[in-house]
């Protein structure tokens, strides 16, 4: 009898669910695009994803881990994506619980991110790991002495809102000149087209990229522009919380040298603290399945 976790990932475009045996693996998924109809269309499309689960894991599955956009409210076991607007406090854990009998475990995606590099990806054993993503925003999660870090409320390791630029551009949030203000993907876009790259409307942050590549002037400042970005906030959160190790996942990343070059350098110009000079930064390795397997990490950490 194998020892299965059902693993729930909820963002504002699709709704993943799989089965993740004791090595990581995931044995069985389906995914879903998320309604945005009214707060029970989305439980339903969970709920069924659920169900085929369960049904797949003939009575093999022993606990249920569950991702999702934030803000959560962990102490109340509520999910409020911020992208996702009819379905804000919803009893996430009491529904799923209620639905399976097993025990729950809630996390931002973030976290699940940050869990799922470390049980599998590039974070595999560090013990204060910083997993994040640089794409449409910046997110983040923290896995501290080993452990997964929730916080006060469960959102803690939200990086993308380290203010990198006082007085700078607003941001999502509501705040200014946070890291996701300069270095998200379509920030870095709107800064390069601000600055004079002509490209067709719906150009971005890959064909920002390609020219870069290919000699841009404008689209490379962009890019070290939001590395400089990236690495003063890991610098920051480096010494806040003695890092040894960064993750970097998300679209962006996936310009590879083009943000990772600029970003180790400026790193090596903001970290001065004598334990930050061992710091690591490593593209992340498991794609989109990061936050299905952290998910499934995090239940079995508890
Ligand atoms: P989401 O933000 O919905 O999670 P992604 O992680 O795919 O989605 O991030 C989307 C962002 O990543 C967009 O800004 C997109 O332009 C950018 N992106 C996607 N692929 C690349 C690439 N190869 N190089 C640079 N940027 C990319
Ligand atoms: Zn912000």
């Amino acid at each position: 009898m194998t020892d299965l976790t059902l693993a729930l990932d909820i963002g504002g475009t699709k709704i993943a669910a799989a089965l993740v045996d004791p090595s990581g693996a995931l044995v069985h998924r389906a995914t879903l695009p998320t309604p945005r109809t009214d707060a029970e269309a989305v439980w339903s499309v969970c709920a069924q994803l659920i169900a085929s689960a369960v049904a797949a894991g003939r009575g093999e599955v022993s606990r249920v881990g569950i991702g999702s956009a934030g803000p959560i409210d962990l102490p109340a076991g509520t999910v409020s994506p911020i992208n996702l607007t009819v379905w804000q406090r919803f009893p996430i854990v009491s529904r799923v619980a209620t639905l399976t009998g097993l025990p729950v475990r809630l996390g931002g995606d973030g976290l699940c991110m940050a869990m799922g590099e470390r049980w599998c990806g590039a974070g595999r054993d560090a013990r204060f790991l910083l997993g994040m993503v640089v794409s449409t925003g910046v997110g983040g999660g923290l896995v501290l002495d080993g452990a997964p870090y929730d916080g006060r409320t469960g959102n803690a390791g939200h990086v993308g809102h380290v203010v990198v630029d006082p007085g700078g551009a607003l941001c999502s949030c509501g705040g200014h000149g946070c890291v996701e203000t300069v270095a998200a993907g379509p920030r870095m876009v709107q800064w390069a087209r601000s600055q004079g790259w002509t490209a067709p409307p719906d150009a971005d942050a890959k064909e920002l990229a390609s020219a870069a590549v290919a000699g841009d002037a404008v689209a490379r400042q962009a890019y070290e522009r939001g590395a400089r970005a990236v690495a003063a906030m890991i610098a920051s959160v480096g010494a806040v919380c003695d890092l040894d190790l960064v993750v970097i996942g998300g679209g962006v990343a996936r310009a590879g040298a083009l943000l990772f070059d600029p970003l180790r350098a400026a790193l090596a110009d903001y970290a001065g603290l004598s334990f930050l000079r061992d710091l690591r930064v490593l593209p992340a390795q498991l794609g989109g399945d990061a936050g299905l397997v952290g998910a499934a990490a995090l239940a079995i950490a508890g």
